[in-house]
C-alpha cells in the first residue's frame, strides 16, 4: 500500500498505515428518522479524514448502534467493536461527532481514551484532532467526557424533576389500567363500556368473598367469564382485549391503587444491573414517591384496597420458604403458627379420630422429609395445648385487663395534658411578642420611615411565628385527642364480654377461631422434654411461657388406673378371682376405658401385671389339696370334701367350686371322728372327686 504524506503535525505515517474508524450513532429511532442533519454531519467527518491523508478504502464506518441509547455500552455492539479494533491496534484514528458522546458513561470513555493512548490512536471530532498519548490532549478529552456526562445528568434530572413535580400534584398523565379512562378534560372516569365496568365490579366482589386471587381466577374460569385487558404494545395498544383472567392479571388489578380512586407514583423503581439490563423493583407503599387518595372515582374504596393488600400479603406468606399457611378448617388451633422448639422449623398438623372427634397432633417433620431422617423431630399431642392457649386468651381478654389498659391510657392522657400546657405556653409567648412588636410599631413616628419599615417587618415576622406555633399546637392536640375517646372505651369494655362468649360458642367455625388467635398471637414455640414448654409471642411483642404437664399418650389414657390394679392384688389374697369384679364394682371402680369390671378384665389385668393367681397365693401359704390330704390321712377325697361341707375342715375357694385346705396338722383323725366314720356316699363317687384333688 502506498502511504500518503501526513498533512497535520499530529498525524504520522504510523497512523496513516492503519484504518480510520467513523462512529455514527443516534440514540433513538426517532432521532434516526428526524434528526438527519446530525447524521449528515457525522458523515462529513469522513471528508476530514480524507483531507488528513487517509484514503477512502481505509475509512470504516461503524453505524450498527443507530437507535441505541449511549448511557451504557451494553447492547451497543458497534461501540464494543470499536473498542476491540482500537485495542488490537487496527485503528489509526477514531472519528465521531462530539466524540466524548461516543461513550455517555464516563468510565467507558476513560477506558477508550486509555486504550487509544496505549495503541497510539488519534481521536477526531468536529472541534479538532487529539492525540490521547499527549498529556494536554488527554486532559482536554477527559474534561469533554466529564462535561458530556454532566450534561446528560442535568438533562435527565431536569426532566425527572418536572415529572416528579407533576406527579406530586397528581397531575401527571400516566397510562390508566383497563376500566378507567381520561375524558376530554383529562379527568379520570370509569370506562363507558358497561361490560368492562361490570366485569371489574364482579372481580372485586368475588375477591371480597373468596379472599384469594387464584380462587377468583378459578371462579372466573369456571363461570366462563372473560376479563378485559390492554395490549400495551403494537399499534392498537389502547384497544380492550378480552380473554381468560390470569393470575398475574388478577394480582395487577388488586395491587393497582387507581381502582380505589387514588393516584400513586413511584410504585416501581428501575435499576440497571451489572450487565446493563434494566430491572424493576417493587416498592412498599411507604416508599412510593407520592400517593393521593380520592382523586377520582374508583371501583372500590381506599379501605377496601388496604384490606385487599393485607389479605394478599397474608396469602403470599403461604408460598415463602418459612410459610405460614392461611387458617384451614381443622380444629387444631395453632395450625400454621406453631414452631418447633428443638430445630426452629414450622410444625405441621396431623389429625386422628379419638372418641368420635378429631384430635390434633403437632409434628415437626421438615427434617425428616428434607434429609430423610427416620424419626420426627418432635411429636406433640395438640388437644391439651389448644385448651391451654384458649383458656389463656379468654383470661387475657377480660374486663379486668381491659380496665388496666384503660387506666394506662388515662395515665397517658394526664401526661398529654401536661405536654399540651407546655405547648400552649409557647403559643402564648409568641402572642406576647406579636403584641410587643405591634405596640413598638404603633408608637414610632410615621415620619421616621426607615425605622417604621424595620419595625413593620419585625411585626410581620412575629405574626408568622405565631401562626406557625398555633398550627403546630393544634396538630399536636388533634393527634392527642385521637389517642382515646369515650366511644373507644365503651367498645373495648363490650369486647371483653363478647370475646369469651364468642370463643366458647361451638358454632364458631374453626377457621374463624384461628383467625382470632392470629390477631393476638404471632407464633407459639413448643419444646417437649419432661414437660411441655410453650413460648407464646404476642402481636404486640410481649412473650409468655406456659408450662404444661406432658399429655398422656393414647395407651396411657386407656390404662387401668393404678388403684384398681392395687385393689385387685389385695382382693386376690382373700377372694376367689370370680368374686373380684363384683367387689370392684361395688367400690365404684371403672376400667381404663370407663367400663365396669368383668372376670375377663380382672384375669387379663392379673396376667398383664404378673400378679400371682389365687391358687398360687394359697399354695404359698402352705394350703394343701384334697388329694394330698387324702394321701396323708389315708381317707378318701370324698370324705374330706364331705367334712369341709360340714365345716369340719377349713378350706379356701380359689376358683368357683375349687378349694385348698388348711394343713390340719397331726392327730386330726382323732380330733374329727367324722373322718373315721363310715359314711355311705358311694353314689357320689364321681369324677368330681378327681377334679378336686388336682
Ligand atoms: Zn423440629
Amino acid at each position: 500500500m502506498n502511504t500518503p504524506t501526513p498533512s497535520h503535525h499530529k498525524v504520522r505515517t504510523s497512523h496513516l498505515q492503519r484504518d480510520a474508524y467513523l462512529y455514527v450513532r443516534q440514540s433513538s429511532m426517532r432521532q434516526v428518522l428526524e434528526n438527519t442533519e446530525s447524521t449528515k454531519r457525522q458523515y462529513q467527518l469522513r471528508e476530514r479524514a480524507l483531507s488528513l491523508g487517509w484514503i477512502s478504502e481505509q475509512i470504516r464506518v461503524v453505524d450498527c448502534d443507530q437507535g441505541c441509547s449511549g448511557a451504557t455500552d451494553a447492547g451497543r455492539d458497534g461501540f464494543q467493536q470499536l473498542v476491540a479494533e482500537v485495542s488490537l491496534g487496527n485503528a489509526g484514528i477514531v472519528m465521531g461527532l462530539e466524540v466524548s458522546r461516543l461513550a455517555r458513561n464516563n468510565a467507558d470513555w476513560h477506558r477508550l481514551l486509555q486504550l487509544c493512548a496505549f495503541t497510539d490512536t488519534l481521536i477526531l471530532d468536529q472541534d479538532g484532532l487529539y492525540d490521547p498519548s499527549a498529556f494536554n490532549d488527554r486532559l482536554l478529552l477527559g474534561l469533554k467526557g466529564a462535561m458530556s456526562e454532566a450534561e446528560l445528568h442535568v438533562l435527565k434530572s431536569r426532566l425527572q424533576q418536572g415529572i416528579l413535580n407533576k406527579a406530586r400534584r397528581g397531575e401527571l398523565k400516566i397510562p390508566l389500567p383497563v376500566g378507567l379512562l381520561y375524558d376530554e378534560l383529562d379527568r379520570v372516569v370509569l370506562s363507558a363500556d358497561s361490560q368492562v365496568r361490570e366485569t371489574l365490579k364482579k372481580f372485586f366482589v368475588t375477591f371480597r368473598r373468596l379472599r384469594s386471587a387464584s380462587a377468583v381466577v378459578k371462579e372466573f374460569r369456571r363461570e366462563n367469564i372473560q376479563a378485559p385487558h390492554y395490549s400495551r404494545t403494537g399499534p392498537k395498544s389502547s384497544r380492550v382485549i378480552w380473554g381468560d383472567l390470569t393470575h398475574s392479571q388478577a394480582l395487577r388489578i388488586l395491587h393497582n391503587p387507581r381502582y380505589a380512586g387514588a393516584f400513586a407514583y413511584g410504585r416501581m423503581r428501575t435499576r440497571r444491573g451489572p450487565d446493563g439490563t434494566v430491572r424493576y423493583h417493587k416498592q412498599s407503599q411507604e416508599e412510593w414517591t407520592c400517593l393521593i387518595q380520592d382523586v377520582h372515582e374508583g371501583y372500590i374504596s381506599w379501605d377496601e384496597y388496604q384490606t385487599n393488600q393485607r389479605i394478599l400479603t397474608g396469602n403470599a406468606e403461604a408460598f415463602s420458604s418459612d410459610r405460614r399457611p392461611p387458617p384451614r378448617e381443622g380444629p387444631a388451633l395453632l395450625q400454621g403458627i406453631i414452631l418447633c422448639g428443638r430445630c426452629g422449623k414450622r410444625m405441621t398438623v396431623r389429625y386422628h379420630q379419638y372418641g368420635g372427634q378429631l384430635a390434633p397432633q403437632y409434628i415437626c417433620q421438615r427434617d425428616k422429609i428434607e434429609n430423610g431422617h427416620s424419626r420426627d423431630c418432635q411429636l406433640v399431642p395438640g388437644s391439651s395445648i389448644d385448651q391451654a392457649i384458649g383458656n389463656m386468651l379468654v383470661d387475657m381478654v377480660n374486663s379486668q385487663n381491659i380496665d388496666v389498659a384503660i387506666a394506662v391510657q388515662r395515665e397517658l392522657r394526664t401526661r398529654l395534658d401536661e405536654a399540651d400546657r407546655l405547648r400552649y405556653s409557647q403559643v402564648e409567648r409568641c402572642r406576647y411578642e406579636v403584641d410587643l412588636a405591634r405596640r413598638r410599631y404603633v408608637k414610632v413616628d410615621p415620619d421616621k420611615r426607615y425605622v417604621a419599615e424595620v419595625l413593620e417587618a419585625e411585626w410581620n415576622e412575629k405574626l408568622r411565628a405565631l401562626d406557625e406555633a398555633q398550627s403546630t399546637y393544634e396538630a399536636a392536640r388533634e393527634s392527642d385527642i385521637a389517642v382515646l375517646s369515650q366511644k373507644h372505651t365503651a367498645a373495648l369494655k363490650a369486647l371483653a364480654n363478647d370475646f369469651s362468649a364468642i370463643w366458647q360458642d361451638d358454632s364458631l367455625p374453626n377457621r374463624d377461631r384461628k383467625r382470632i388467635v392470629r390477631q393476638l398471637i404471632e407464633d407459639v414455640t413448643i419444646l417437649k422434654d419432661t414437660k411441655l414448654t410453650c413460648h407464646i409471642r404476642f402481636k404486640g411483642g410481649t412473650c409468655t411461657t406456659l408450662n404444661l404437664p406432658l399429655p398422656r399418650s393414647a395407651w396411657e389414657q386407656r390404662r387401668t388406673p393404678p388403684e384398681a390394679v392395687k385393689a385387685i392384688d389385695e382382693l386376690l389374697d382373700d377372694h376367689p378371682e370370680y368374686k373380684v369384679p363384683h367387689i370392684l364394682t361395688e367400690r365404684g371402680m371403672k376400667s381404663g376405658t370407663g367400663q365396669t369390671f368383668s372376670l375377663k378384665h380382672v384375669t387379663r389385668i392379673r396376667i398383664a401385671y404378673r400378679l400371682p393367681n389365687r391358687r398360687t397365693r394359697l399354695r404359698h401359704l402352705g394350703k394343701v389339696s384334697a388329694r394330698e390330704l387324702s394321701d396323708r390321712l389315708g381317707v378318701s377325697c370324698r370324705k374330706i370334701r364331705r367334712c369341709r361341707e360340714l365345716g369340719l375342715l377349713t378350706a379356701h375357694e380359689f376358683k368357683e367350686g375349687n378349694y385348698l385346705y388348711d394343713d390340719p396338722g397331726p392327730g386330726v383323725v382323732d380330733r374329727i371322728p367324722e373322718l373315721k366314720k363310715n359314711v355311705h356316699l358311694t353314689a357320689l363317687h364321681t369324677t368330681q372327686e378327681v377334679q378336686y384333688a388336682t
